[in-house]
């Protein structure tokens, strides 16, 4: 009786993935945010540095993970885009130069999907009748124009949505007593994390115990790290 509910929510979001796209990438660049904000002030907290010193850390790695986020995101998304430009100029060329062509490989994929040749001829003329290139890069290249990518919405919110979880690590160091100050950042951000991560998990119809766990371990994992090697380095050198 289970299964099936189930299953149709899954399918649900997997229609849904396309449109949230850009919330999907926010939620990622925040749990970025908050493992490498508060691994870095962890580390030098651990190397018993003064309250202002790791607040500064914190806040030149939420400026630097922004800054890197925009700079990374735009890269990637702008080539992403170039190469949907490129498909989309090739197309209007070919529409150009041959129309009857077109309009034939687009009656096929029709028939690829299963209808009926002269059926998909009059799906194929119908369709093309009203927006043809529209339906040429839909169908034949599976480009949707209402998607396509945009560079810069996707470097603001990723730097946006790294900047205010980075936030989460400093708001904790500000209210910790100094002696709790690790056990304060680590537990809020692990905390946090497994909510992202459940919420990614939402999003991405997996399942959300499982999503959440995984983002919550490895932060777990990073901030140990960097607070061994902060506690090290403190030692060593001061
Ligand atoms: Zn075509």
């Amino acid at each position: 009786m289970k299964a099936n509910p189930v299953m149709q929510s899954n399918q649900r979001e997997m229609h849904r993935s396309g449109r949230v796209g850009w919330l999907r990438a926010a939620v990622l660049g925040s749990n970025d945010a908050i493992v490498s904000t508060a691994s870095l002030m962890i580390g030098v907290a651990a190397a018993s540095a003064s309250k202002r010193a790791i607040l500064v850390a914190g806040v030149a790695g939420l400026v630097a993970g922004a800054m890197s986020m925009a700079v990374g995101e735009y890269v990637s998304v702008s080539s992403q885009r170039d190469a949907e430009q490129a498909d989309i100029g090739r197309e209007k060329q070919e529409l150009a130069t041959e129309p009857q062509a077109e309009l034939q490989e687009l009656a096929m994929i029709y028939v690829k999907r299963g209808l009926e040749k002269n059926l998909a001829m009059r799906v194929a003329e119908q369709l093309s009748a009203g927006d043809r290139l529209g339906a040429h890069l839909r169908d034949e290249l599976g480009i949707d124009q209402a998607s396509l990518s945009r560079p810069m919405q996707a470097a603001w919110i990723s730097a946006a949505s790294f900047a205010f979880f980075a936030t989460i690590p400093i708001a904790a160091l500000l209210v910790a007593p100094g002696s709790l100050r690790i056990p304060l950042i680590a537990v809020l951000c692990l905390v946090s994390l497994a909510v992202l991560g459940a919420f990614g998990g939402y999003l991405g119809g997996a399942p959300l115990g499982r999503a959440s766990w995984r983002v919550t371990l490895g932060g777990a994992l990073a901030m140990a790290v960097t607070a061994l090697i902060g506690r090290i380095l403190g030692i060593s050198v001061g």
